[in-house]
């Protein structure tokens, strides 16, 4: 899909239809969708055995050492990692 294109769906577009949307596209593809809450603490669960690191809420922290398992969390990876 062409860039521009894009923008301009994502603009016109509700944010109840991009959602819409992006689970149609996941199916298609056979692509895993999940729509989350708001507030759920992605960043903060260990993406290799779940354990809720509650230290690390502060944004500035971007990887951390799970001490449960010790392995090492970038936040915006690990968060993309379900
Ligand atoms: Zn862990």
């Amino acid at each position: 899909m062409v860039k521009g294109q894009l923008s301009k769906k994502i603009y016109d577009a509700s944010w109840a239809e991009l959602i819409r949307e992006l689970e149609y596209k996941s199916k298609w593809r056979n692509k895993k969708f999940y729509q989350i809450d708001t507030y759920y603490p992605s960043s903060q669960i260990c993406s290799r055995c779940g354990y809720q690191n509650k230290k690390v809420k502060d944004l500035r922290i971007r990887k951390w050492e799970c001490p449960n398992c010790l392995n090492l969390n970038e936040r915006d990876l690990s968060a993309s990692i379900k």
